[in-house]
């Protein structure tokens, strides 16, 4: 299985529009984020976790050729705003998309691209397939999903272990009993925002408490925001299993 960071970066991505920080202006590509999002590739599946706003420059610039479904954490407009563009897909494959998502994310979706799911299909639309996901484990082909649930602050947002990776995007805090779904996982991903406390993001001490509690050989950081500082700054303070996640990187499972 092949793991690719499409976007590592928090909502606003970074550089955030307008900003002249160290980070927004640092030459080190690995500075550059796109929204967060990861590319599965394994068990002859092709898989997006979350479709965001960057999701046509993402699918361009990681040269994805087929994309079999996608699988929605949570519904904030970071996560979903590139849904649209599955329509290349739909062209190229003549076919539907599979779309995993919870039925409150479903329910979103159909605000947001309320036209998706209009009686009268106007021609060119995107095509889904929506499938209802919660927190039973699931299955994509050969391809084994087991949902954990964290509290991104109040809502509710789905992790996914799939073998002995993990990947969180917007964890503020775990319960017990989705913490021993992690555990045993041998590469954890999971949300790093910045330095300052903030109401529903881990911040970098908590995410380096987290990983150390979850003791997975190796753990990424994801979700990351221009305060958190630049990629080489922050790398020389984690410890040796962590690492800070960028766009393009790739792991193979
Ligand atoms: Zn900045
Ligand atoms: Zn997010």
């Amino acid at each position: 299985m092949t793991i690719t960071f499409l976007g590592t970066g928090t909502s606003q991505g970074v550089p955030v529009i307008a900003c002249n920080c160290e980070v927004c202006t640092s030459a080190d590509l690995r500075d550059k984020r796109l929204r967060t999002s990861i590319l599965v590739e394994g068990y002859g599946q092709v898989i997006v976790i979350d479709s965001g706003p960057d999701f046509r420059h993402q699918m361009l610039r990681a040269n994805v050729q087929r994309l079999d479904a996608i699988l929605f954490t949570h519904e904030h407009k970071d996560h979903i705003a590139g849904l649209d563009d599955i329509r290349a897909f739909n062209y190229k494959q003549q076919g539907p998309i599979d779309v995993y998502a919870e039925l409150r994310v479903q329910k979103a979706l159909k605000r947001e691209f309320h036209y998706i799911f209009d009686d009268f299909k106007y021609p060119g639309i995107p095509q889904l397939n929506l499938h209802t996901i919660g927190l039973a484990p699931f299955a994509i082909g050969e391809l084994k999903f087991i949902p954990i649930e964290v509290m991104h602050y109040l809502l509710p947002v789905l992790g996914f272990r799939i073998n002995d990776f993990t990947y969180i995007t917007d964890a503020k805090s775990v319960s017990g009993i989705e913490k021993e779904k992690i555990k045993g996982s041998k590469i954890l991903v999971i949300n790093a925002l910045q330095k300052q406390s903030h109401i529903s993001h881990f911040t970098l001490d908590e995410a380096i408490a987290f990983a150390e509690e979850m003791g997975a050989q190796k753990t990424y950081f994801t979700h990351i925001s221009h305060r958190l500082g630049t990629h080489n700054a922050v790398s020389a303070l984690l410890p040796a299993n962590i690492e800070l996640a960028y766009d393009g990187l790739k792991l193979e499972i």
